[in-house]
C-alpha cells in the first residue's frame, strides 16, 4: 500500500465533519460494513485506515485500525487507534452488544480505553487532553473511583 499517492486533503475532502461528535464521515462509497472506501490503484482500501496511515504513521500487516467512536464512516484521526485483530474481535462484540447503544460524548470511554488512561504514564493534564476527557475523570480513572470493574477482569475469569 502507498497512502503517500493519496493525500491528506484529498481524505478531507471527501468527509464532512460531524459539530457533534467531531466525526469525520466519509462521503465517498461505503463497504458493506459501513467503512468508508477509496479506490487506490484498481483496488478498495478502508478509508479509515488509509487516514491512520496518513496521520499516524505505520501500522503492522497484521494491526486493525479501529474506532474509538462507534462509528465506522469515521475516518478523523484522532478516532483511530491502532490494535491487534484480538483487539478488533473484542472490540466488534462489544459493539454487538451495543450495537444500539448511545453515543453520548460521555460513553466513549471504554474499557481497554480506561486501562490505557489508569497505566499511561503521562500526568493528568496531558493523558485528559490526549484522550479529550476532563482531569477530574482521568484522576477518578487512576483512584479507581469510576470504572473500577476494568481491574477485576482477572479475578472474575
Ligand atoms: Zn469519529
Amino acid at each position: 500500500m502507498r497512502p503517500n499517492r493519496i493525500t491528506r486533503s484529498f481524505m478531507l475532502s471527501m468527509c464532512e465533519v460531524d459539530k457533534n461528535t467531531g466525526c469525520f464521515n466519509w462521503s465517498g462509497s461505503v463497504g458493506l460494513k459501513g467503512y468508508g472506501q477509496v479506490s487506490h490503484r484498481g483496488k478498495n482500501k478502508a478509508a479509515h485506515r488509509v487516514m491512520f496511515l496518513l496521520f499516524n504513521g505505520r501500522l503492522g500487516k497484521r494491526d486493525c485500525v479501529l474506532h474509538r467512536c462507534d462509528n465506522p464512516g469515521c475516518i478523523n484521526p484522532d478516532h483511530l487507534f491502532a490494535g491487534t485483530r484480538g483487539d478488533n474481535n473484542k472490540d466488534r462484540s462489544r459493539k454487538g452488544r451495543s450495537v444500539f447503544g448511545d453515543r453520548h460524548p460521555l460513553s466513549k470511554l471504554d474499557d481497554d480505553l480506561a486501562m490505557e488512561i489508569y497505566l499511561s504514564p503521562l500526568s493528568s493534564r496531558a493523558a485528559a487532553e490526549k484522550y479529550n476527557i476532563s482531569k477530574t475523570l482521568v484522576k477518578n480513572i487512576r483512584n479507581r473511583k469510576t470504572w473500577r470493574h476494568i481491574h477485576d477482569d482477572k479475578s472474575a475469569a
